[in-house]
Order: structure tokens, then C-alpha cells, then sequence
């Protein structure tokens, strides 16, 4: 059985001092070894933090990162620059860019395909807005948001991607879909995934719920079938909580 996967998004919050004041406490509270941790402090607080892990399996990733190498982006950070700081995963797709951003999934692929060319592993973000749930798209959603955003993704390059399924409805909510809902959208993402791959990747495809994740509800949505991990934003940013969503997923 493969290790769960529990990262934190910290989004726009914690300074390069909050962070390693946040690492050194988290630290000592990660009791597991079943579960893989990632942290993904804002672009500032990278490399700090890569030095604050050193000694650690802590994971450490960034929220974001430009298609382009270099160039008159003024204000953006290219994969090269996310990679020298220290982060060796980076989320792309998230459901803040796609809407603040206004990022689709061809920008997204592009992202993805310049991720893996840097050797930058991807946590890919998919999930349907309320108004396509009240619809019944979800899974024409994700399976659109899959397919885009994975195009021309070898099957031999799959396994440096990460997906989870992050229902935008959900996010920074304190709304959690059903059991049955999570499921079902897992199955969902397998079931793509397998349809432009093949079955053994779809099974070793690591695939993370996020939405309102917290210290209360990580125990039953661990359980639920399908769900590998969880990507964490509210909740990550105390360390005794997140290390507590930590342990419900060992
Ligand atoms: C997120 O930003 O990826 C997220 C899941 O946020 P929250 O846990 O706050 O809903």
C-alpha cells in the first residue's frame, strides 16, 4: 500500500518568519512515517524553508509558477526560480488561479508541461464550481479539466503527478460534500485517467480530496474509498492542527 499524501497550501499568508517559526513547531508533531507531508509556503518563504527541512522528509512546494522561462513578466517567478529556492513540487490549476487568474486548462498544461521538463513534480487542482454540481456536470468537469490539462502528458511521466479533486464550493467554505459525493468524483477522476492511459496508471495515480479539510472531519474523509491524501489550505496554517489532519491520515 502506498504512503497517504498530506500537503498544506498556506496561499497568500505566513512571512519567511512565520513559516520557519511554523516548521519548527510542526516538526516535533509529525508522529507518522505512513504519511508523506508537503508544505507549500508563498514564493518569499521558500527557500528558508528548504533550509529549516533540511534534516526532515517534509516535502516542500510552491502554489504557482509562470510558463516562461524568463522574460518581461513583471511580478511573476518562473519553474527554474521555484526549483533553485528549494520546492520540488508545484500546484498548478488551483481553483484561485483558474477563477482569480483566470488561467484555463490549456495555460495549465503548458504549466504542466514545463513542470516536468524542469523535473518539478505537479499537484494538479480539478473541481467543479456549485453551479455545475447543481447542474450534474461534475464529471463532465473534471473530465474536460483532466483531459486539457494532461494533454500530451506521457503515460511514463504520470507518475510525477499528483491530482486532487478540490470542489470549488468547498474551498475556504467549511462545505464538504458528501462521503458518497467524494467518491464518486474519485471514481470519476480514475475512470479518466484510465480512459487516457491505461488501468495500472489510473490505480497508481495518487489522487488528494481539498475543501475544508480540517482536524475534525480528516479521520472520515481518510476513510472514504479512493482518497489518497488531502490538500489542506485554512487548516494548514496552524501547525498543531495540521499535524493533527496528519495523523488522521496515517
Ligand atoms: C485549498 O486552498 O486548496 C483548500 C483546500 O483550501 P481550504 O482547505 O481552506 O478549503
Amino acid at each position: 500500500m502506498t504512503n497517504k499524501v498530506v500537503i498544506a497550501n498556506f496561499k497568500m499568508n505566513k512571512t519567511i518568519r512565520d513559516t520557519k517559526e511554523y516548521i519548527a513547531e510542526l516538526i516535533p508533531l509529525i508522529t507518522t512515517s505512513k504519511v508523506v507531508v508537503g508544505i507549500c509556503p508563498p514564493f518569499t518563504a521558500i527557500k528558508s524553508a528548504e533550509h529549516k527541512l533540511k534534516a526532515t522528509n517534509i516535502l516542500l512546494g510552491a502554489q504557482n509558477m509562470h510558463v516562461e522561462d524568463k522574460g518581461a513578466y513583471t511580478g511573476e517567478v518562473s519553474g527554474e526560480m521555484i526549483k533553485e529556492a528549494g520546492a520540488s513540487f508545484v500546484i498548478l490549476g488551483h481553483s484561485e488561479r483558474r477563477s482569480i487568474y483566470k488561467e484555463n486548462n490549456i495555460l495549465i498544461n503548458k504549466k504542466i508541461k514545463k513542470a516536468l521538463k524542469l523535473g518539478i513534480k505537479i499537484v494538479l487542482c480539478v473541481g467543479e464550481s456549485l453551479a455545475e454540481r447543481g447542474q450534474d456536470k461534475t464529471e463532465e468537469v473534471l473530465n474536460v479539466q483532466l483531459s486539457e490539462g494532461l494533454k500530451d502528458v506521457y503515460a511514463n511521466e504520470m507518475g510525477n503527478i499528483i491530482i486532487a479533486y478540490e470542489p470549488v464550493w468547498s474551498i475556504g467554505t467549511g462545505k464538504v460534500p458528501t462521503n458518497e459525493q467524494i467518491a464518486q468524483a474519485m471514481q470519476n477522476i480514475k475512470d479518466t485517467i484510465k480512459k487516457l492511459y491505461n488501468a495500472q496508471i489510473a490505480n497508481s495515480t495518487i489522487v488528494l480530496y481539498g475543501g475544508s479539510v480540517n482536524e475534525n472531519n480528516s479521520k472520515d474523509i481518510a476513510s472514504i474509498k479512493g482518497v489518497s491524501g488531502a490538500l489542506v489550505g485554512g487548516a494548514s496554517l496552524d501547525a498543531k492542527k495540521f499535524a493533527k489532519i496528519i495523523s488522521n491520515f496515517s
